[in-house]
């Protein structure tokens, strides 16, 4: 039974990897991926085909294992089981418009999936229902975005396992090039300044050399335009070596960025997951950290991409179309931090650090960016908890129309506002507090720099002393 389940989230996790790559086709659906980043991935290709720009992912597995790695990590509680996949990507990203300067970006990429399953439940999965609206039969499956006959939606409970969230890390190390390769290309990319570095050699004739302490001045002839060429061939030859050094100090100053931007975020996620479980456990249970953290991560992306934010019905924060509005892609960098927990009037109010990356439309050209958002979402404690299935008609109390009130809090046939979900989390507030890291960076920075200066000061004490 265990082995079934695991093999049914593995099926889940490669779907995701599969479809992800053609999340923003138009009339694409992420099935493999729960409600909220299925919605949060259609907003967001709306959102960008509305500035008129145009997407087009390739996601290569290479030659590296293609099914990737599962269960990597994993946690429990009452009643799901998360866990996190790895698969490896050779991601291309390219991002047109007219006036818009073409990107193009090719990256070696670890993708992790969060996949969320019930602990315990019956796959209904493969169930008949027949639609009460216009008696056609369907398996509960395909009811997920709605009756295909009638287009009446229906309220039911998530069929996992799903994809809850993902992130896209970096990860030089995957690059499938041979070194020879790498190094090459460096050495010939870097020919115009190895050129111009080198070039005081053509003006000396055949006889100088350092090693005799031989006088520059007595050996400069004007070059023959056979030096010059021999000059050229012989750096192009020598190409390789360069690029060696210029490679070995690119994956150097790499390492450096990758400190300087990740330190603080893993600081203050820290103990996040432990101090999450210890508090959530005696309020509301039923969320592990990882859990939690992919649902805010959806709805956060929802509220990005909605051009009708007003209207979601999970949305309590204030106006935010200014910080938003040309956001066009937001990563995230898998970093969630807990901050505070507070229980209030029957509400939990959890707030949080996301990190993301995030893509900004700047009229002529895309701009990516790390920002930093504080989130606090709240959820009722008194609603009552289940695993069990459950499918119902959505109908609107006034008119009668069938709409996805998970979608939109408003009908939208006659306007009547509908009750929002009552056991969910909801999003009470949004900040940018990108400044704050970007202070703690800067210290960060200067501590490095001055622990790296004590070293080198202490090696060169030591070398003295012999
Ligand atoms: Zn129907
Ligand atoms: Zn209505």
């Amino acid at each position: 039974m265990e082995e079934i389940r695991q093999d049914r989230r593995n099926a889940v996790a490669s779907a995701f990897r599969e479809e992800i790559g053609h999340a923003f086709e138009p009339g694409a659906k992420v099935m493999s991926a729960d409600r909220e980043l299925r919605y949060s991935l259609e907003l967001q290709r709306d959102h960008i085909a509305r500035r008129g720009i145009r997407y087009t992912d390739e996601m290569d597995p290479g030659k590296k294992p293609t099914r990737g790695l599962h269960n990597v990590r994993s946690w429990k509680d009452g009643h799901y089981e998360t866990s996190w996949s790895v698969g490896y990507i050779k991601h291309t990203r390219t991002a047109e418009r007219d006036g818009l300067k073409k990107y193009k970006k090719t990256e070696s990429q670890l993708i992790y999936e969060t996949v969320v399953d019930v602990s315990d439940g019956e796959d209904v999965s493969e169930d008949t229902y027949c639609c009460p609206n216009c008696g056609a039969v369907s398996s509960i499956r395909e009811l997920q975005e709605g009756c295909s006959h009638c287009g009446t939606s229906f309220q039911m409970s998530e069929l996992y396992p799903k994809v809850s969230n993902f992130f896209l890390v970096h990860d030089p190390a995957v690059n499938t090039d041979p070194l020879w390769k790498t190094v090459t290309k460096c050495g010939l990319r870097s020919l115009p300044v190895t050129l111009l570095l080198f070039s005081p050699m053509i003006w000396l004739d055949n006889n100088f050399s350092l090693l005799k302490g031989s006088n520059f001045a007595d050996h400069i002839v004007v070059p023959s335009p056979a030096n010059i060429i021999a000059y050229i061939f012989a750096m192009i030859i020598l190409s390789p070596v360069v690029g060696y050094f210029v490679w070995m100090l690119s994956l150097f100053f790499a390492a450096f960025r990758a400190i300087g931007k990740e330190t603080p975020a893993a600081l203050s996620v820290g103990s996040s997951r432990k101090r999450f479980a210890a508090k959530m456990s005696t309020i509301s249970p039923e969320y592990t950290f990882e859990k939690f953290s992919a649902r805010i991560t959806s709805l956060f992306k929802i509220a990005i991409f909605s051009d009708n934010r007003e209207s979601l019905p999970f949305y309590a924060a204030g106006d935010l179309s200014e910080n938003f509005d040309n956001v066009v892609d937001c990563t995230y960098r898998g970093w969630m931090s807990c901050k505070k927990i507070k229980e209030q009037n029957n509400i939990v109010y959890v707030t949080g650090d996301v990190f993301v990356d995030a893509t900004r439309d700047m009229g002529d050209r895309l701009k990516v960016k790390s920002e930093v958002y504080q989130i606090t979402a709240g959820r009722r404690t008194d609603a009552p908890f289940t695993t069990d299935f459950s499918i119902s008609k959505i109908q609107c109390p006034s008119c009668g129309a069938s709409f996805n009130s998970f979608k939109s809090g408003k009908c939208p046939y006659c306007g009547a506002e509908c009750e929002p979900a009552a056991d969910d989390w909801m999003i009470y507030d949004i900040r940018d507090v990108g400044k704050k890291y970007m202070i703690k960076k800067i210290l960060w920075g200067l501590l490095i720099v001055v622990l790296l200066a004590a070293a080198v000061f202490t090696t060169f004490e030591g070398v003295k002393q012999k």
